[in-house]
């Protein structure tokens, strides 16, 4: 496998999982919002352009992200794409200098990613991140680190992360639809602790 896609909802340990998934078949990892940031970052005329958008609180158009993600795989072995494409129109264009082999969709139920990401504190001193099942602070409410008060991001609450669950899954679908279509999406059960799951992407995109 060369250039693999990961789909999954806000919740499902994209992140992770496609940081060791990448490390382990020795792939590029492109997280789209790192490349939106080193863009703006390094002042580019990309990331100037980008800028303007996010700066309007808008959207960067489709045409931009795809010019920044066509730099970053140019000679590249094989790159792991991980937040995009996001809808079906990044798809089509990206399908116009990259040839797509396998596209893992982390299947994870809205009810799971509510209990986790409500499960989730952050330092309101420092930002390091726990989770109240999988990642206890020493002392309950206060940060291991510095001792900062652990509270709730707003985007956490149950109501809004399954607002997100279900923006995305809309937004998706025609994606997830396109890449069945081509006899590319594998599904992957995602409800488990980020090693398994990464473990079985890796022993499914190596069979
Ligand atoms: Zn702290």
């Amino acid at each position: 496998m060369r250039n693999v896609v990961l789909l999954g909802p806000p919740g499902a340990g994209k992140g992770t999982i496609a940081v060791r998934v990448a490390e382990a078949l020795g792939l590029l990892h492109l997280s789209t919002g790192e490349v939106l940031r080193d863009e703006v970052a390094r002042g580019t005329e990309l990331g100037k352009l980008a800028q303007a958008f996010m700066g309007r609180g808008e959207l960067v158009p489709d045409d931009v992200v795809l010019a920044m993600v066509r730099d970053r795989v140019r000679d590249q072995p094989g790159v792991l794409l991980d937040g995009f494409p996001r809808t079906l129109a990044q798809a089509e264009g990206l399908a116009g200098f990259l040839r797509v082999d396998a596209v893992v969709d982390l299947v994870v139920t809205k009810d799971e990613v509510v209990r986790r990401l409500g499960n989730r504190r952050v330092c309101s001193a420092c930002g390091a991140v726990y989770n109240l099942v999988t990642q206890r602070p020493r002392v309950e409410g206060k940060c291991d680190r510095c001792g900062g008060a652990l509270v709730q991001r707003p985007d956490d609450a149950p109501e809004v992360v399954a607002r997100r669950y279900e923006v995305y899954e809309r937004d998706s679908r025609p994606l997830v639809d396109y890449y069945a279509r081509q006899g590319l999406l594998r599904s992957v059960d995602g409800a488990r602790p980020p090693d398994r799951v990464a473990a079985d992407v890796v022993a499914l995109l190596r069979s």
